[in-house]
């Protein structure tokens, strides 16, 4: 289990021991000793500063001293371990020798187990003049490169200050965004805004951005996406500056699994080559790749492999280079993956554009949340008994734990509800601290037998309960009243610290940079995302009408059918007779969206009976990729017959599918998309009704809306799209979900069709 904490409190240790262990009338030992040096040429000046763990002042001589926190065994170190930490001292001891005239010093460095807290210490009699030359031959070429660097960046900025707004005319809607982006980075405040399709809002949040660097007023931005289709966007949209002649160091960051060469190996330096190699010869690639300027997925997979290096690590060594990261959420908001490089600590110079925010509420409840799962530990439990008994043990005491707690829930659970029927999940907002306390237990000792795991036949499992384990760790340190702990109490027991509000989470995250600008199409109610997202009152919104003519969305609301769960047998042939009268009323394609599979496939059934000479598609549930697309490729072409292709709401082809012209004819929404009711929705029901008193519409009302707006945003996807949405549910004609249409809609009724 790393982390900062466990490091410092490492070195407090050794710090200690030396502070008693010199606390004499000789001699002293100075820990943390500020050290700071300005080297100087004509073209830069380099500061340079740290902290030197310890200074043992004798009489006789000056001992730099360099601590470093491990994990690995103690009595496998050797003086050898890592050029690198003696690196460290070696320029710490020069810029001591130099500015108190030391001709000589002593170097020391000890390596600390926190684990098992031995420790071994290396010395070496450090000489000036030697320190001078190995000092030099660090900096002379890294002045060279600072002085290359600097040059970019005045060619870099020039280039900024020369880009023109690469279109005669700005859309309707895209230069007020562009402008509220802007200021929105120059007040250092947030800004949640909705802009429908249309409106251009890669281009009116980047280029903003992107000016707001050559000012100064930021030096990197991370756009961030949920998707790769927006990825792609994101992309086309750099590429298009680029031709208009920016030169900006852009990155398009590829997840660890889609990149990796050798994906069985641990990611460790004395298992895997390709990232020994980076370490080794890290600069040559990155001072290579820095010739050019763009950095997608293919350009550091063939750097990679020239290099024969990790292409992953260093697409990550590759950021601290670049001014635009483009990048999964996962990157700055995840606290597994987060970039540790940038985001251990605020920067007033960092901008992030996060793009379809409306899919960061429930990312973020994943990201946030964890579980763990009896029968997984049961099962590695048993793996593990001969081979690793000190393991078994501490598995076997975590299963104790697991049972005593799931008893005491049980008896909770049964008074809690005043029932004797058989309870089968439960919650409460209390962190199983005990349970907590014999993970980590459990992890600290498990680290130590990594090496040896590696080539077991169930290192798979191993580590599966391993990271699960840690990520259960790290999710309880942020456990706070905004938590709750779900309990599945079936024959699998499962035990998951569930996050019901990410705000707190998402706000400290975004507080990491100077501004952030969260944007999607679909963003209704605004208050509800800038209150869930992690928005501060001082913070801006901005809704944009569609730059579409209104007049090319007809909305049909047909308010007289319920598709209330209670009610649905009565509306599938309503609904069926409906979308009988679409299809057979123009030729065209059309998709019907449906809030189940279920309700979907009665409907389907009903419309069956009416035998339409129609194309019919239907979504599957887990459908592949080539799925996927074998049903999207039947729209690229207008049939003779009508097509209609049945779907669900929140699901693959609900939004993210772009179908201009007459690919895409028509869409129709049964119901209003609540999200189906369920354990945890009621959990986060109940949890806003107490903060807020709005707990149906933050669990259910808004997500569900949400779907509805997307799907219907399929229809018009360019000027010059036309064609009509028909909304079908008796709750749409309340003045509730009224307030909630984009404000260009103007909805007319729908009759149903007569009788046949
Ligand atoms: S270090 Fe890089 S190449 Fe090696 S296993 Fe990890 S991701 Fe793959």
């Amino acid at each position: 289990m790393k982390n900062a904490a466990d490091g410092i409190k490492g070195h407090l240790i050794v710090q200690n021991n030396f502070r008693d262990k010199y606390a004499d009338m000789d001699s002293e030992y100075l820990a943390e000793a500020y050290i700071s040096y300005t080297y100087e040429t004509d073209e830069v000046i380099l500061d340079i500063n740290g902290r030197i763990d310890g200074i043992i002042v004798e009489a006789s001589e000056i001992t730099i001293h360099e601590i470093k926190t491990i994990e690995a065994d103690i009595s496998k170190v050797t003086e050898k371990q890592n050029e690198l930490h003696w690196a460290q001292l070696k320029c710490y001891a020069y810029i001591y020798a130099k500015q108190n005239s030391y001709s000589k010093l002593k170097g020391l460095l000890t390596y600390y187990n926190r684990n098992d807290k031995s420790e071994i210490s290396f010395s070496e009699d450090l000489l000036f003049e030697k320190l001078e030359s190995f000092f030099n031959s660090l900096v002379y070429p890294y002045i060279g490169f600072a002085a290359k660097e600097l040059d970019w960046k005045n060619i870099r900025d020039i280039s900024i200050k020369a880009l023109d707004f690469p279109y005669n005319n700005y859309r309707k809607g895209q230069r007020q965004l562009a402008v509220s982006v802007y200021r929105a980075i120059t007040n250092k405040l947030r800004l949640f805004a909705q802009a429908p399709t249309g409106t251009g809002k890669t281009l009116a949040t980047l280029f903003p951005a992107i000016k707001a660097i050559g000012e100064g007023e930021i030096d990197r931005v991370f756009y961030l996406t949920a998707k790769t289709i927006t990825r792609t966007v994101a992309q086309n949209t750099f590429l298009l500056l680029k031709q208009n002649g920016l030169l900006l160091r852009t990155l398009v960051l590829t997840a660890k699994e889609k990149i990796c060469f050798s994906p069985e190996t641990p990611c460790e330096p004395e298992y895997c080559q390709f990232l020994k190699n980076l370490i080794e010869n890290h600069s040559n690639a990155i001072n290579d790749i820095l010739q050019i300027n763009y950095y997608d997925r293919q350009t550091i997979e063939s750097y990679a492999l020239k290099y024969d290096i990790c292409p992953f690590e260093f697409s990550l060594e590759l950021a601290l280079y670049c001014e635009l990261i483009i990048c999964d959420y996962n990157y700055l908001f995840d606290p597994r993956v987060s970039l540790k490089r940038f985001f251990t600590e605020s920067n007033e110079k960092f901008c992030f554009l996060v793009d379809e925010a409306h899919n960061l509420v429930d990312r973020a409840r994943e990201m946030y949340s964890t579980k763990i799962i009896k029968s997984d530990i049961l099962n590695l439990r048993k793996k593990l008994r001969t081979d690793f008994p000190s393991l078994y043990k501490k598995l076997t005491k975590i299963n104790t734990v697991l049972l005593k707690l799931k008893k005491e829930v049980l008896q909770r659970a049964t008074q809690a509800t005043a029932t004797m029927a058989e309870i089968d999940c439960f919650h409460e907002s209390i962190i199983p601290k005990e349970l907590v306390s014999y993970i980590e237990g459990y992890v600290l000792l498990a680290e130590q037998f990594l090496d040896v795991i590696n080539n077991s036949p169930y290192k798979d499992e191993f580590l599966e309960v391993f990271f699960n384990f840690i990520n259960f760790i790290k999710i309880s340190e942020l456990y706070d009243d905004r938590y709750t702990t779900l309990y599945y109490l079936s024959e699998d027991f499962v035990i998951c610290l569930y996050c019901l509000d990410p705000s707190r989470l998402l706000h400290k995250q975004l507080s990491l940079g100077k501004s952030s600008i969260l944007f999607s199409a679909t963003l209704t109610p605004l208050d509800y995302y800038k209150t869930i997202l992690g928005g501060r009152d001082k913070d801006a919104t901005i809704s944009l009408t569609s730059p579409f003519p209104p007049d090319n969305l007809k909305v049909l609301l047909q308010d007289k059918i319920s598709t209330r769960y209670s009610n649905r047998h009565r509306s599938y042939k309503k609904i069926a007779d409906i979308i009988a009268d679409v299809c057979l009323k123009k030729t065209g394609n059309y998709l019907v969206f449906f809030p189940s599979f279920k309700y979907m496939n009665d409907v389907i059934d009903a419309f069956l009976l009416l035998e339409l000479d129609v194309i019919k598609l239907i979504q599957e549930n887990n459908m592949n990729e080539q799925a996927r697309e074998e049903f999207l490729n039947k729209f690229e072409t207008v049939h003779e017959r009508s097509l209609i292709g049945f779907a669900v709401m929140g699901g693959i082809f609900g939004e993210g599918i772009d179908l201009t012209g007459d690919k895409l004819s028509g869409v129709v929404i049964v119901g209003v998309g609540l999200p189906q009711i369920c354990f945890e929705r009621n959990i986060i029901m109940d949890y806003f009704n107490k903060k807020l008193g709005s707990g149906f519409e933050y669990s259910y009302t808004y997500p569900g809306i949400n779907r509805v707006l997307q799907a219907a945003g399929r229809v018009i996807r360019t000027e010059t799209d036309k064609g009509f949405v028909v909304l079908i549910d008796d709750r749409f004609g309340t003045s509730k979900y009224k307030s909630l249409f984009p404000k260009e809609w103007k909805p007319i009724s729908y009759q149903l069709p007569p009788k046949t």
